[in-house]
């Protein structure tokens, strides 16, 4: 018999409902599985106990008919969701001990809808990143090894505790957010599916802030189907949320395995990058004949200002999250060092409690923010900016999706690129423009390098066009075939 930790939550969903299994046990496989996985590092808090109480509360909800559309399934929480009585922290030491004493709202309608939560996973420090490595907890190790080599390989970042431990099935699906790529990248280099939504589809109510303007919450799972069930769960209008948006959220699921034929396809031009490797570009190449194959028209187009989004991002980003961390004065959350007077306090407590890389971020922010400097760089942004979202706006009128690479290169060995931050912001090439443009994306496994890690294909669509990412991908999915997992072997031997 499959091991239960191996099913796909459409699979668990499937047995729970025949009996054949409890939410209990396959929780309880779950939370064994967590703590045979610990060299992962992927949970900055485990709550076993939590967990337990919530399946057995949902086996008992399931005897009485009442069954949420992800009803006692396990999910690993991204540590950057506000969680009722549970410690949430963004990964950063300056939020060590806080424990909200209320629930984000995506976590709240995955609550309502029957989700058992094992724990809070780590990430990048309040999602600054793109390989785990600035979280105040220590780095998350990517299951995946290279061949023949034993290296420990990054499980992307930000969201890197959800794509570890998706990936290496000691939790069923993960939450994500996405500000720049934190989904949709930490899915294409662990081989599982992820998708941004559209800005506006979830609420940001009670998700620690990086850059609200960007800032999207959504899933990661091991199946395209997957993703559709637990975004149905998430998403939806918030009355607390005024950037969410309030529209009817359509059945995603009814979607899949629908037919292409004649769906058009762009290709832009622009996102063939110097330095790219080349299996990159085989790997689109591969794409593309997938869905032809299926039906698609496919059609090259522009994007002509796709060189300025990784400059536009690291300015607006940093600025807004300079405004957002203002509030980490040691006064009302988390960690305080006392100084000789409340200036000195402010100062030693923000300067133990975060760390280099968001210090970084936040001189940069104010610096792109400050008199004389604001028009040069703030509002510049700001216009190009809108000149981003413009070129998708031009496609569409040609195109309904968008295929392209999730990202530059497979996961690279966790150090490097560690001292140069701009090679680090580099990994997010593909994935800027359609938060700068507040669009939705997909990325789904594609096929393993010739090192025996997994690559991802990136699909964008039209606002609030998840359906057709969820078609397509399905689409994608099936042409990939993509079964690889990788080898747990040297983790549980630990
Ligand atoms: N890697 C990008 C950054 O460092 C994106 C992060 C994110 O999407 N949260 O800002």
């Amino acid at each position: 018999m499959t091991k239960l930790t191996d099913l796909t939550i459409a699979a668990a969903l499937n047995g729970l409902n025949k009996g054949e299994f409890t939410s209990a046990e396959l929780t309880r496989d779950h939370i064994g599985a967590v703590e045979n996985a610990r060299a992962l590092n992927a949970f900055i808090v485990e709550t076993p106990e939590l967990a337990m109480e919530q399946a057995t509360a949902s086996d008992e909800r399931r005897k009485s008919g009442r069954v949420g559309l992800l009803e006692g399934i396990p999910i690993a929480m991204k540590d950057l969701f506000c969680t009722k009585g549970v410690q949430t922290t963004a990964a950063s030491k300056i939020l060590k001990g806080f424990t909200p004493t209320y629930e984000s709202t995506v976590s709240q309608n995955m609550l309502d809808q029957g989700m058992v939560m094992l724990g809070k996973v780590s990430l990048d420090e309040f999602a600054m990143g793109s390989a785990n490595i600035t979280s105040g907890y220590g780095n998350v190790i990517s299951p995946w090894r290279a061949n023949g080599d034993d290296k420990q390989r990054i499980p992307g970042g930000s969201s890197g505790g959800s794509s570890a431990a998706v990936s290496a099935r000691i939790a069923m699906g993960a939450t994500g957010t996405d500000t720049g790529g934190s989904i949709r990248q930490p899915a294409s280099v662990t081989g599982i599916v992820g998708i941004k939504p559209t800005y506006g589809r979830c609420s940001r109510w009670g998700v620690v802030a990086f850059a609200s303007s960007l800032d999207q919450a959504g899933p990661l799972a091991r199946s395209v189907e997957d993703c559709a069930i637990m975004l149905q769960a998430m998403a939806g209008w918030d009355q607390k949320d005024s950037t969410s948006v309030n529209m009817p959220v359509p059945d995603f699921k009814a979607v899949l395995g629908q037919s292409i034929k004649g769906l058009k396809v762009g290709i832009p031009k622009e996102y063939r990058v110097d330095g790219m490797a080349p299996e990159i570009d085989k790997m689109w190449q591969q794409g593309i004949d997938w869905l032809k194959d299926a039906g698609a028209e496919i059609v090259d187009i522009s994007l002509p200002h796709t060189k300025y989004a990784l400059a536009t991002y690291y300015i607006l980003a940093p600025a807004e999250c300079s405004s957002n961390l203002a509030r980490y004065d040691g006064m009302r959350y988390g960690n305080r060092v006392e100084g000789k007077d409340l200036n000195e306090t402010y100062e030693l407590t923000r300067a133990a409690g975060f760390g280099d890389e968001v210090q970084r971020r936040i001189l940069m922010g104010t610096y792109v923010l400050s008199a004389g400097y604001y028009d040069a760089y703030y509002l510049k942004a700001q216009k190009i900016r809108a000149l981003i979202a413009r070129d998708f706006t031009e496609a569409y009128k040609q195109v309904d999706v968008i295929l392209t690479p999730t990202t530059p290169g497979s996961a690279f060995v966790i150090g490097e690129k560690q001292d140069d931050p701009l090679k680090m912001y580099l990994e997010d090439v593909f994935t800027v423009p359609v938060n700068l443009a507040g669009l939705p994306g997909m990325s789904l496994p594609a096929m393993l390098d010739d090192k025996g890690l997994p690559l991802g294909l990136q699909l964008i669509g039209r606002p609030f066009d998840e359906e057709t990412l969820f078609k397509v991908g399905s689409v994608l999915e099936k042409a990939a075939g993509f079964t690889a997992k990788p080898d747990m072997g040297w983790v549980n031997a630990k």
